[in-house]
């Protein structure tokens, strides 16, 4: 077997400021063959400004190579597998940048006129008409702009729900296996979180769920399949546990990945739910990037949609703001259109049969990486696997080697880490999600490297401490960085060592 050698420049590139030097320019102009004129005379003093203090001078080539090397600083899925749990790093089909590229789709402008718009409207439109087929719900909004932002609106519609009835309620129940996002999220919308356990097998405790869900919860928000990777076996029980008390069902569909052609939400109780269109449904992501969280609801909760809602008027597409009882928006204009483009690109490039292929070679990855892991990793929650394996450092652990080592350790193998110490339920905890984009070869790649670092963790645990070896910076001081991050540089400063 062929180790993949990742190979890169290996010089640590100084910052700009730290190359400069005066006079250097990037650009030659010919000489001024007119007679010059002081823009502060046309412009006013006050719109204009000279020299800008310890601005970068270089030359254009210095700029192209900063850039460059910089860019091949990062690890990209283009490179190879991402096994990020719970972030669904899949391959993103070029066909979706090809159609977001369009002319008249890239350049379409939020306040071009709505007769001027049909396209893009018709775009939404039948993604919102997509997303509420394969999840089982009755209307879409693909207002929000990010996951945590869709969590936020649903739990608004669910507030805004109760509201209506009467009583806001005070409690949203979430199971301790939950994204750190859910809790985030009921306390800004401001409720109070009540932790549910999961039983041994990493599912909710139904006893507990019972006896906890009073008339005084808004609603359970609940990942499923959840964060061990493990299906809720009991969904069907668990809504109905909800519903008896009038609670509703939230539910983070950051996992649909798992789901899209097999089962519905929808089908199984889920009164509302928010989509990773930037996972699930392909856009890249990561950095910080545009991403998209729309939200679908059951019809209950339609009325409450953020404004305005899209609605076929004779021929033609219109933006309806009638909508009194509307939390409002909850992001300027309609959604970040570029991801929505190209997630129903993706969508319509697979088509129903293709997207359940999808979904059932995300499971099957997920399995293979779990058998083929399990002699050499402890593998805690014996229930089988959906799209992705959550794993713990326990045996490495015995030689002192923990989950973050063994991630360090893979960047030496040419692999992005998986998902280090989440969920919190598992102790040292190794989440690995590999997505339907990877190919046995790839896989096997993988495996090989886990299963090498699992044999270098006994015979020479150092290796592994000390990792990475191949690359310009290799341990940081993650406190330090938490604790007093530098975000500027500063002409004169010390800048911090590469390895202190
Ligand atoms: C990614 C993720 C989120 C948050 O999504 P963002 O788009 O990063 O805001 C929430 N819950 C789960 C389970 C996730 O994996």
């Amino acid at each position: 077997m062929i180790r993949k050698v990742r190979s890169h420049i290996t010089q640590n590139e100084p910052l700009l400021f730290e190359t400069s030097s005066p006079g250097k320019i990037g650009y030659q102009l010919p000489e001024l063959d007119v007679p010059a004129v002081d823009p502060a005379a046309v412009l006013g003093k006050e719109n204009t400004r000279g020299e800008i203090e310890d601005f970068p001078e270089i030359s254009e080539v210095e700029a192209i190579r900063h850039f460059t090397r910089l860019s091949t600083y990062n690890y990209a899925i283009d490179l190879g597998l991402y096994p990020l749990g719970s972030c669904t790093m899949k391959y993103n089909p070029r066909v979706n940048e090809a159609v977001a590229r369009i002319d008249g789709l890239a350049w379409a402008h939020p306040y071009q006129p709505e007769s001027l718009s049909q396209g893009a409207l018709e775009i939404m439109a039948t993604l919102e008409a997509a997303l509420a087929e394969i999840t089982g719900m009755d209307a879409v909004t693909l207002q929000p702009a990010a996951g945590a932002h869709g969590e936020f609106t649903g739990i608004q519609l669910v507030r805004a729900l109760h509201q209506a009835r009467g009583n806001a309620r005070k409690k949203v129940l979430i199971p301790d296996s939950a994204h750190g996002t859910n809790p985030a999220t009921a306390r800004m919308a401001g409720y109070e979180v009540e932790n549910i356990p999961s039983n041994e097998r990493g599912m909710i405790d139904i006893e507990a769920l019972d006896r906890l869900c009073t008339e005084d919860t808004a609603a359970l928000m609940i990942t499923n399949p959840n964060t061990v990777g493990v299906f809720e076996e009991n969904i069907t029980r668990i809504a109905e546990i909800l519903h008896a008390k009038g609670a509703m069902v939230y539910m983070d569909g950051a996992n649909m990945n798992a789901l899209v052609g097999i089962a519905r939400p929808g089908d199984f109780g889920v009164d509302v739910m928010h989509l990773n269109l930037h996972k699930t449904f392909s856009t890249p992501h990561g950095g910080g990037g545009p991403g998209s969280g729309a939200v679908a609801v059951k019809s209950h909760l339609e009325p409450f949609l953020p404004t305005p809602r899209l609605r076929r008027a004779e021929n033609a597409w219109t933006w309806d703001y009638d909508r009194p009882s509307s939390i409002g928006k909850v992001r300027a204009f309609y959604g970040n259109f570029g991801v929505l483009v190209r997630a129903l690109a993706y969508i319509m490039a697979h088509g129903g049969a293709g997207l359940r292929n999808a979904t059932m070679d995300a499971l099957l990855n997920a399995n293979y990486i779990r058998a083929k892991l399990e002699p050499h990793f402890e593998h805690p929650h014996r229930a089988p696997t959906m799209h992705e394996c959550v794993f713990s450092d326990e045996i490495q652990a015995r030689h002192g080697v923990r989950t973050g080592d063994i991630a360090k350790r893979l960047i030496d193998y040419g692999f992005h880490p998986y998902t280090v110490s989440f969920p919190l339920i598992v102790h040292g905890a190794m989440m690995i999600e590999p997505t339907e984009t990877e190919g046995k070869r790839e896989l096997d790649l993988f495996i090989d490297a886990m299963i090498s670092i699992a044999a270098e963790a006994v015979e020479n645990p150092e290796l592994v401490l000390k990792a990475p070896h191949s690359t310009r910076t290799s341990r940081v001081d993650e406190v330090m960085a938490a604790r007093k991050p530098i975000v500027r540089w500063k002409p004169g400063a010390e800048a911090p060592g590469a390895n202190d």
